[in-house]
């Protein structure tokens, strides 16, 4: 089941909703927003309140679809063991989380930042929780020196970790780092070497779709077990090929890993209106690419690309009647009102099994009436000025 990631946060500000007093001053720009606001709260806390923080915000995260939190930690009032507290919180709750210290000079100089880091490193060496992992922080370029930064760079290399930085929030990051001859605080970090290998890499390509194709592709590799096919799909047949190859690869991959049932009876109907969309576009277009049909539908492949070399309409109408249980449209109707049908009979499949199934069936319908309810949303947004005829065969059920 996938779960949303969030990809940065403070677990330590977790208590904030709930009420903070207003600043005596009310801060006018971002530097006096962190300095009246946030600064006071980090070096407020202690263990407890450390801990009751994380506890409300990964409880409301996790009630809320997400299940992976990459946190940047702050109490400088209590440095040494604080990733311990918030990493106890993440493995009692069950949430996936990396953690690691914003180390920074802001209060009490290099000292400060040396403890920061030794902070991440001792919770890199010592962390055995399995569903959380440390990081080397540090809270922004324009709050340490270079000689912390090039220390965290050692570190990080040292522990075999990539680094954790806010970067240019706002202007007085790019001033403070032009200020100290770099171009901006990317710069910076670069000319340190602070960014992991993959994100150096891609920021000194050219920017370009090409580069975007490459680094999706490796980026995917490890897990699909192959980068070079979409890197070549997207040299034969542009972004469309690009995309087409990924969304394939990706399918088999999901139903080659056994999943739970409820899953797997998810994505063979997925693939199954997949297949039909492709075998629908090939007749009316007259086209013949057998490698376009995903495997791991109800339907077979061998079956659809049959149908496809013979432009068999036949076996098109008597498909969809099965796997949507009405008759076909007709092929007049188009290709939109085929695809409407083919989306709500898998809100009926995932109602009725969200009803009569387990906790996972119910998990399944709850995210796909969410997926549904939010394509129609974007689509009134997008096109709500337009004919009600037009857009209502558009909308899913
Ligand atoms: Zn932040």
């Amino acid at each position: 089941m996938p779960g949303l990631v969030n990809a940065h946060t403070h677990l330590y500000s977790g208590l904030a909703p709930l009420g903070m007093p207003v600043p005596e001053r009310t801060p006018a720009t971002f530097v006096q927003i962190l300095e009246r606001v946030w600064w006071r709260l980090d070096r407020a806390l202690d263990e407890r309140s450390l801990r009751a923080s994380a506890r409300y915000y990964v409880a409301e995260a996790l009630m809320n679809g997400t299940t992976v939190l990459v946190d940047h930690h702050e109490s400088p009032d209590f440095i040494e063991g604080s990733l311990d507290v918030l990493a106890d919180v993440c493995h009692e709750l069950g949430v996936r989380a990396l953690l690691c210290y914003g180390a920074t000079e802001r209060n009490r100089g290099r000292d400060e930042a040396r403890e920061g880091l030794r902070e991440c490193a001792r919770f890199v060496h010592a962390n055995r929780r399995p569903l959380v992992r440390g990081l080397v922080g540090l809270h922004a370029s324009f709050t340490v020196s270079d000689e912390t930064l090039e220390e965290a760079r050692d570190l990080c290399r040292d522990l075999g970790v990539v680094s954790h930085v806010h970067v240019a929030e706002d202007h007085a990051d790019v001033d403070d780092a032009r200020g100290r001859g770099y171009d901006g605080p990317l710069e910076r970090l670069l000319r340190h070497e602070l960014l992991g290998t993959e994100l150096r890499d891609a920021l000194q390509r050219a920017p370009g779709t090409g580069t975007a194709v490459a680094i999706v592709a490796a980026a995917i590799a490890p897990s699909l077990g192959d980068a070079r096919g979409a890197e070549q799909a997207y040299a034969e047949s542009g972004l469309k090929g690009f995309e087409s190859k990924l969304t394939r690869d990706y399918l088999q991959h999901v139903t080659s890993t056994r999943p739970h049932r409820a899953v797997r009876r998810f994505f063979a109907a997925f693939i199954d209106l997949r297949n039909l969309m492709t075998l629908y576009k090939h007749l009316r277009w007259q086209i013949d690419d057998p490698a376009a049909f995903v495997p791991g539908g109800t339907l077979d492949t061998g079956r659809l690309r049959e149908a496809s070399a013979q432009g068999d309409g036949e076996y098109l109408d008597s498909a969809v009647r099965r796997v949507t249980g009405e008759p076909a449209a007709p092929a007049a109707a188009g290709q939109v009102a085929l695809e409407s049908r083919l989306l709500a009979s898998l809100t009926r499949m995932l109602r009725k099994a969200g009803r009569d199934g387990d906790d996972v069936d119910l998990v399944l319908d709850y995210v796909w009436c969410t997926y549904v309810h939010a394509r129609n949303r974007a689509l009134y947004l997008h096109a709500g000025g337009m004919d009600a005829e037009v857009l209502q065969p558009e909308l899913i059920a």
